[in-house]
C-alpha cells in the first residue's frame, strides 16, 4: 500500500521530484513534494484514481486550472506518464503510482474514482483483473470517503444498460446485461460498483456521485487502444485497412473528452442529492458512418475490412441526457466533426513523433 501523509492538507500545492517508495507489500513509485513559497491561499486537495489515463490526465488538467491541489493516483496499466507529462513541473500536482486493489489513505476533499482500464481489447486481457479493480477499487474509493468525509465520485458506464431494449436510454433503464459473458466483467464490475456507492450513501450517508459515461473520445487516446475511434484514426493515418466489426450498422453516441469533464466537474459541485447520471453526446451514428467520416477527414485511401463481430457487442447506444440537462445546465458542445478534427490533429502529431 501506498501511504501519503495523513495529517491536514496544507494550504499549498507541491513542487514535484520523482522517487521510489516502498509501498507495503508492493513497490510503488511515488512523486514527492518540496515546498513551494507560501500564497497564502488553501487549494481543496482532490484525489483521481486513474488520473495518469485518457480522461483522468484531462480531468487533472481542468481541476489544476480550476485552482485545486491534483493527486493522480495510478497502476500505469492503461495510462501513461507522458499524458501528464506538461503537469511534472507543476507544484499543485502529484503522480502516486499505486494500484487501486490494494487500499490507500490520503488527505483529501474530493475523490474521482477513475481507475479501470475501458476499452474492451484491455479490460478483456485480465478479465479478473479487470473485476477486482472495478470492485475493490470502489471499496478502496468509498472508504477513504467516509475515513475523510469526502464527496466521491464514481466513472461509471453506459455498459451497464448492456444490450439495450429501450431505446435510448434513460438513467430510469436497469440494463439488459448478460452476467457470463466476456464483457461482464467489466460491465458486472461496473454495476456491482454502483450498488457499493448507492449502498454506501444509504448506510453510511457518503456523499457520492455517479457518471454513466458513453463512448468518449480524444487526443491521448492510445493509439493501440482498440477503441473504435483511435482505432479509425490511426488506421486512416497509417494507410492501413479500417477495421469494421460485423456489419458496421451498430450505432454508438461518441461525446468529445473536453465536454465529458466539464460534465464531471458540473456533477461534482453540485450540492443537490443524485441518481446516476448519464453523460454523453446523443448524436447517434453507425459504425459504418463514423468510419466513413475518418477517411473523408484524413484523406486516406485506406480500404475497409469487416471482421467477425465479438460476443455481446451491443446493437445501439444512444443517452437520454434530461437529467443532465435539468439537474446540471449540461449538454455537450463539441460536435462530431469538430472532435475527431482535433483527435486527428493529436494522432497525426503522435504518429509523426513516433
Ligand atoms: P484509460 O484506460 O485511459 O484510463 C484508466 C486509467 O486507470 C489508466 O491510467 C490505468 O492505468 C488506470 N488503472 C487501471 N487499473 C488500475 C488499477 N488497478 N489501479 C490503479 N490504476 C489503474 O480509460 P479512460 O477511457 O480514461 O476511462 C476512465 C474511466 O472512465 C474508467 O473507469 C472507465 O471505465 C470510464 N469510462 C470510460 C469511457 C470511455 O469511453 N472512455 C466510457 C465509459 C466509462
Ligand atoms: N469496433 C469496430 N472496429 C474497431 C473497433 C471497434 O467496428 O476497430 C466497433 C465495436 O465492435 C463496437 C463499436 O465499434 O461495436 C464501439 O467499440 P468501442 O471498443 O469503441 O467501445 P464499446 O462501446 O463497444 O465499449
Amino acid at each position: 500500500m501506498t501511504r501519503a501523509p495523513s495529517r491536514k492538507p496544507k494550504p499549498r500545492a507541491t513542487k514535484l521530484a520523482t522517487k521510489r517508495t516502498r509501498g507495503r507489500g508492493q513497490r510503488a513509485r511515488r512523486s514527492v513534494g518540496k515546498r513551494p513559497p507560501r500564497r497564502g491561499r488553501t487549494r481543496k486537495q482532490v484525489l483521481v484514481t486513474g488520473g495518469a489515463g485518457f480522461i483522468g490526465s484531462h480531468l487533472c488538467d481542468r481541476l489544476i486550472a480550476n485552482g485545486y491541489a491534483v493527486v493522480a493516483l495510478d497502476n500505469l496499466t492503461t495510462g501513461s506518464r507522458k499524458n501528464l507529462e506538461h503537469l511534472r513541473r507543476e507544484p499543485s500536482f502529484t503522480l502516486i503510482e499505486h494500484d487501486v486493489r490494494e487500499a490507500y489513505d490520503l488527505p483529501v476533499q474530493q475523490i474521482f474514482n477513475l481507475a479501470c482500464p475501458a476499452s474492451p481489447v484491455h479490460y478483456q486481457t485480465d478479465p479478473v483483473a479487470t473485476w477486482k479493480t472495478s470492485i475493490f477499487g470502489a471499496v478502496h474509493a468509498l472508504e477513504l470517503a467516509r475515513r475523510r468525509g469526502a464527496r466521491v465520485f464514481q466513472a461509471s458506464t453506459s455498459e451497464v444498460y448492456g444490450d439495450p431494449t429501450v431505446h435510448p436510454q434513460p438513467e430510469s433503464y436497469w440494463g439488459n446485461v448478460n452476467p457470463i459473458g466476456i464483457r461482464a466483467c467489466y460491465d458486472e464490475g461496473k454495476r456491482a460498483a454502483e450498488t457499493l456507492f448507492f449502498d454506501y450513501a444509504r448506510r453510511y450517508r457518503t456523499d457520492i456521485r455517479v457518471a454513466r459515461i458513453f463512448n468518449t473520445y480524444g487526443p491521448r487516446m492510445l493509439p493501440h487502444d482498440g477503441r473504435v475511434v483511435s482505432n479509425f484514426i490511426v488506421q486512416a493515418l497509417k494507410g492501413e485497412p479500417i477495421t469494421i466489426y460485423g456489419d458496421g450498422s451498430q450505432t454508438r453516441s461518441f461525446c468529445y473528452v473536453d465536454d465529458l469533464v466539464e460534465g464531471f466537474l458540473r456533477l461534482m459541485a453540485d450540492n443537490a442529492p443524485h441518481g446516476p447520471v448519464n453523460l454523453g453526446n446523443p448524436g447517434e451514428f453507425t459504425v459504418a458512418e463514423l468510419a466513413e467520416k475518418v477517411l473523408a477527414m484524413t484523406g486516406s485511401r485506406s480500404h475497409r475490412v469487416f471482421k467477425p463481430l465479438p460476443a455481446d457487442d451491443p446493437t445501439r447506444r444512444r443517452p437520454e441526457i434530461s437529467v443532465a440537462q435539468e439537474k446540471l445546465g449540461w449538454k455537450p458542445t463539441v460536435a462530431l466533426p469538430q472532435g475527431l478534427e482535433r483527435t486527428i490533429a493529436y494522432f497525426r502529431q503522435a504518429i509523426a513523433s513516433s
